[in-house]
């Protein structure tokens, strides 16, 4: 689930174009919400080549438009940045840019649009001022695609070009602490409250209890919806629109938090690394009056500085510094440690920089130029042990603890200490105690590719018991960053078969769910041909006639190996096919015989079932194989008693 962005200077064709590429016409969505018609506003969703769906968000060009933006912006995998190649980098491309690089969006693609007003010399030049704008910036290096949304032209390329900038990008993890910053509000009719937002660190569910902060109202969740289809559970990382039970639209807001009840606090003092805009016109003054952004939420603040870098603090932050600020905020809001936020000046209107929360609950004011508390800061913004440790794990993949240690630098005090953490949040997955361990968000992800590669499995061979193992292998190994060694992959089987996953059988693998089930039509056939196994237990037809008797067109084949694997019939052969029971009779019987006798041939063989030589040959072969019986010239033996 991945949900873009688009971004750039007002009129520079950010809403055509999103028309242009998904079909839906974002403002005839806004009609649409108005007359209350639907509850997926605003936004659209694009079907990539290779088949997955991905929300855009698409802010439309009006006078606040960068504070509409800011709403939507957080959430989004990927930036579509807009320049229109006839006017070039305009101010608000400027400003656009350094909003998506305070809030660290992974990346993007630069679209070139209106290019059919252009003359290629032209677009050249705009190229070229366009790369030299974003070195440097979360977008530097990523790929310039030439549109027209008039003609046409580029928009395949531009399809393409997300494809691969998405395909790039890790799903967000599930950390089992579902925020929704709510960016929209409104009703339906019949329904009630609605609210939409592009959901973080856990899923939601239908049924689910939850807490809107900060006000703390108490709600819960009637029914879900993304990409405007219906469904039961959301995944992080998607556009979600949420019906709520037991509140009154009166009562949300934008900027709101849906998340679990407790599992937030809001708070109104936060402390902050801070980057200064080297482009903004004038230095941050200590007590300044500012708007703080975070999530879908826009509240008033007072920036204390704290600390700075160089150059040398003084009562101000000059543009282009970076330092420590503590923002008392005028409103409490619902935020935690390492969200991104952005600063913008009230009036008039600028943005001034951003940066990330280092504390969201700071114990108190602090004092100004503490070396103690920026000392804090500081081991607070680098992370606590345990957070380092479960980092290097996620990027190790499966790993020993001490690999884990290694690479976060950790050792000594500090390494126990990351150990009593880890342990005591239980956010680590042991695989084989600690010679094999992973994040438990790794491990999440681990369970639900499993289940994904399983179920398409199932649904595409239903007469399968499951999936072979081998096969699973490969799929997942292309899902992972890491390396599926087969001592790995079978430390995840063993320890998804343990918590009863998926259960493995030998070969294949299957969900606990999955049963093979014969559709009437195919069962009649498969007692028909049971019946001719019955009353011929010995003169059995072959394989491929057992398969033109239960059907055309493969159907026959997947029937009779579904029988196969079921154990209803069994194979001596690749010509001879018995009843399970009838073989295990044969078998019997034949080895009565041994003991009696001592030896048997397979004339006697054949005169004891009134079969043929063809049977009586293949049986015992088959016997000498598995073991039973050993060929002594024309004679078998008993090799050993089992
Ligand atoms: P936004 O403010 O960035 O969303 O811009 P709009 O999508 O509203 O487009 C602004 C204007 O540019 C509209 O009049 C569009 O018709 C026009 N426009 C958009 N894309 C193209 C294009 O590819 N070619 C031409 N010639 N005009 C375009």
């Amino acid at each position: 689930m991945h949900v873009i962005g688009t971004a750039g200077h007002v009129d520079h064709g950010k809403s055509t174009l999103v028309e242009a590429l998904t079909g839906i016409n974002p403002d005839r969505l806004k009609e649409e919400r108005e007359r209350q018609m639907t509850i997926d506003l605003g936004f659209a969703w694009l079907d990539l080549p290779g088949g997955e769906t991905v929300g855009v968000i698409d802010v439309p060009g009006h006078r606040d438009f960068i504070e509409n933006m800011l709403a939507g912006v957080g959430g989004i995998d990927a930036a579509l940045f807009v320049v229109a190649a006839d006017e070039g980098v305009m101010p608000q491309t400027r400003e656009h840019l350094a909003i998506l690089d305070l809030l660290q969006i992974q990346g993007g693609v630069l679209a070139l649009t209106k290019s059919d007003l252009v003359e290629a010399e032209w677009l050249e030049l705009v190229k070229a001022d366009l790369a030299t704008v974003v070195q440097g910036t979360a977008l530097a290096g990523a790929p310039m695609v030439p549109v027209s949304a008039r003609t046409g032209a580029g928009l395949p390329e531009l399809k393409a070009a997300l494809e691969a900038c998405l395909a790039a990008c890790p799903s967000r993890p599930d950390l089992g602490r579902p925020r929704l910053p709510v960016d929209r509000v409104f009703t339906i009719a019949g329904f009630g409250a609605v609210v939409t937002g592009t959901l973080s660190d856990g899923s939601l569910a239908v049924g689910d209890e939850v807490e809107l902060l900060p006000d703390g109202l108490a709600a819960r969740i009637r029914g879900l919806q993304t990409h405007k289809t219906k469904i039961e559970r959301a995944a992080p990382g998607s556009r979600v629109a949420a019906n709520l039970a037991g509140v009154d639209v009166a009562q949300l807001r934008r900027g709101m938090v849906v998340a679990r009840p407790g599992a937030l606090k809001p708070t109104t003092l936060v402390d902050v690394h801070f980057r200064h805009l080297a482009d903004a016109e004038l230095p941050l003054k200590h007590n300044a009056e500012v708007k703080f952004f975070v999530g879908a939420a826009e509240v008033l603040a007072t920036a204390r500085i704290l600390g700075g870098e160089a150059p040398p603090l003084g009562e101000a932050l000059p543009p282009g510094a970076s330092g420590w600020l503590q923002l008392a905020l005028a409103e409490p809001v619902a935020v935690s440690k390492g969200d991104r936020f952005i600063l913008r000046r009230p009036s008039p209107g600028a943005t001034i920089g951003g940066g990330v929360v280092v504390d969201a609950h700071p114990a108190a004011r602090h004092r100004r130029r503490d070396p103690d508390v920026i000392a804090r800061l500081e081991t607070l913004a680098r992370g606590t042990p345990g957070e380092r440790l479960l980092q290097s794990l996620e990027a190790l993949g499966p790993a020993s603890l001490a690999d884990g240690l290694r690479k976060a630098g950790l050792d000594g005090e500090q390494a126990a200490e990351a150990m009593n953490e880890i342990r005591a949040d239980a956010s680590l997955a042991e695989l084989e105690g600690e010679a094999l361990v992973m994040s438990r968000a790794a491990w999440a992800r681990v369970e639900a590719d499993l289940q994904v590669a399983l179920a398409a499995y199932h649904v595409a061979h239903p007469l399968r018991a499951g999936m072979p193992r081998e096969e699973l292998k490969s799929r997942l190994g292309q899902e992972f960053a890491w390396p599926l060694t087969p001592k790995v992959f079978n430390a995840l089987m063993a320890r998804a078969n343990e918590r009863e996953l998926l259960v493995a059988a030998g070969a294949s693998v299957r969900l606990p769910t999955h049963q093979v089930r014969f559709a009437p039509a195919q069962q009649a056939l498969v007692d028909r041909l049971l019946a001719i196994f019955r009353r011929e237990p010995y003169n059995t037809p072959s394989p491929k006639d057992c398969a033109a008797q239960l059907g055309a067109g493969g159907q026959g084949e997947a029937m009779l190996g579904a029988l196969l694997e079921q154990g209803m019939l069994f194979q001596v052969s690749p010509d001879v096919l018995f009843l399970a029971e009838t073989y295990q009779a044969m078998v019997e019987r034949i080895k009565t015989q041994l003991r009696a006798n001592g030896k048997i041939t397979v004339a006697e063989v054949r005169d004891l079932f009134s079969t043929s030589r063809k049977y009586a040959l293949a049986l015992m072969e088959h016997l000498d194989a598995q073991g039973v019986t050993k060929r002594m010239g024309d004679e078998r033996v008993l090799k050993r008693e089992s």
